[in-house]
């Protein structure tokens, strides 16, 4: 079996290729996207530094020859799901070729001289990347104790923690349909509230839409109906990492959410940033999950070191203002890791296929400027944050931007996100 080459396989790699030393696509990311240049049609490629590669154009060139893919046209596809259907021994050698391919300097004159025909490579400012997967099924889980404790004690301040949290993966069926790629602008939506001193319910636009800073994986292998995924078993399963920021609109969801959890407050929209971390450049930074407070069942049993160490942070641009970094936290607190997810998600017989999206729910930190949304960041709207151009948010305003960024690092070796990015725009009339 094929070695995936990362962070640590292979410390000391270095590109040829002109790149900052604080670019989120590092040597040892290598990650994989849908983009297009002009009026050409969306391939697959990938992103070194601020280079974007062609990978249609290395296989055309016979780059690829070699490899165990059983069909060179998945590079032609607009989006991956096709590439990742030709399995992780394919798809982990297709990245570790790229890897030898602008690391070693053999390959370097031929790779330039593609280049001088501009073919191959282009500037990623150049190109426009597109929504890079078919996403048949999206699921949203509730896996940040702190998060769920947060939002509970709102509701209910002496039992914030429902009884089933600390024994299963919570977790809802969401709405594919509406997830966009980073760059796309968002609708202020419309939709029933019920505020507390209000008779009926009223109609009208969300006074109080909202972020959720979430990491979501791929799916990588389809599963057929009654099969199971162990926890053991389940990274065989996941292709790998993209941010994930699930509008919300808090006021449509306190009135519609009982008994069946959130509907029309979180489907108007969610953004995903366009490149796909693998999962084997992330394994390098993993890291112990936090310890669970209660024994779970068997099935949900998970050996050490299950979580990964990704910073994370958001930030909230006002119209044509400066950035504010408004929460920073890490991926690394997940009450409930991946793997217990998938192990639970498939525990009943339910069926995966390539593409779907597993959301891990808002990821909150201890600390009140690690919380990973302004319902909590606000606290339900009572504490205000205040931005850099002297105005204060308790939720988002119409254009605003909301800015999620991530990234992995470790013996100066970073593994980046880049970011999914949006803007909320008003109501369409
Ligand atoms: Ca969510």
């Amino acid at each position: 079996m094929l070695t995936p080459i990362n962070a640590d396989t292979h410390p000391d790699l270095k590109t040829w290729l002109p790149i900052s030393p604080q670019s989120d696509f590092s040597i040892h990311n290598i990650p994989f996207g849908i983009f297009s240049v002009g009026n050409s049609s969306p391939r697959v490629g990938t992103r070194i530094g601020d280079h974007i590669i062609d990978l249609s154009v290395l296989a055309e060139e016979g780059f690829f020859d070699d490899l165990p893919l059983s069909d060179m046209s998945v590079f032609y596809e607009n989006i991956l799901n096709f590439f990742i259907e030709q399995g992780k021994t394919a798809t982990n050698a297709v990245r570790n070729r790229i890897i030898e391919i602008f690391t070693q300097t053999d390959y370097k004159e031929k790779v330039t001289a593609l280049e001088g025909q501009s073919k191959g490579m282009y500037e990623s400012t150049s190109v426009r990347m597109h929504l890079p997967l078919r996403i048949g099924d999206y699921t949203d889980f509730y896996s940040s104790i702190e998060h769920a404790t947060n939002v509970g004690a709102m509701f209910r301040p002496d039992n914030p923690l429902l009884p089933n949290w600390k024994h299963l993966p919570v977790g809802y069926h969401g709405r594919a349909s509406s997830i966009v790629v980073s760059g796309t602008p968002i609708y202020r939506p419309l939709g029933q509230t019920n505020p507390q001193d209000a008779e009926m319910p009223l109609f009208g636009a969300s006074k109080r839409v909202d972020f959720e800073l979430e990491l979501a994986f791929v799916v990588g292998k389809n599963t057929h109906l009654g099969q199971r995924i162990n926890t053991q078993d389940a990274e065989e399963y996941i292709f790998g990492f993209t941010l994930f920021n699930d509008w919300s609109a808090r006021d449509i969801q306190r009135w519609e959410y009982v008994p069946l959890g959130p509907f029309l407050s979180k489907n108007f929209g969610s953004v995903i940033s366009p490149w796909i971390v693998t999962l084997e450049a992330i394994t390098p930074f993993r890291t112990e999950a936090p310890p669970h407070q209660v024994e779970v069942l068997p099935y949900l049993k998970a050996q050490a070191n299950k979580n990964f160490d990704i910073s994370l942070e958001v930030i909230l641009q006002a119209k044509e203002g400066e950035e504010n970094i408004i929460t920073k936290t890490n991926f690394k607190h997940m009450y409930w890791s991946i793997h217990q997810q998938l192990a639970h998600h498939t525990i009943n017989g339910c069926n995966i296929n390539i593409g779907d999206l597993y959301a891990s729910g808002t990821i909150s930190g201890k600390e009140n400027n690690a919380y990973g949304s302004l319902l909590e960041l606000t606290w339900g709207g009572k504490n205000p944050i205040q931005l850099n151009n002297g105005q204060q948010r308790t939720f988002i305003e119409d254009y605003d931007t909301i800015i999620i960024r991530g990234f992995a690092s470790k013996n100066n070796i970073r593994v980046g996100f880049g970011e999914a990015r949006s803007q909320l725009l008003p109501v369409i009339e």
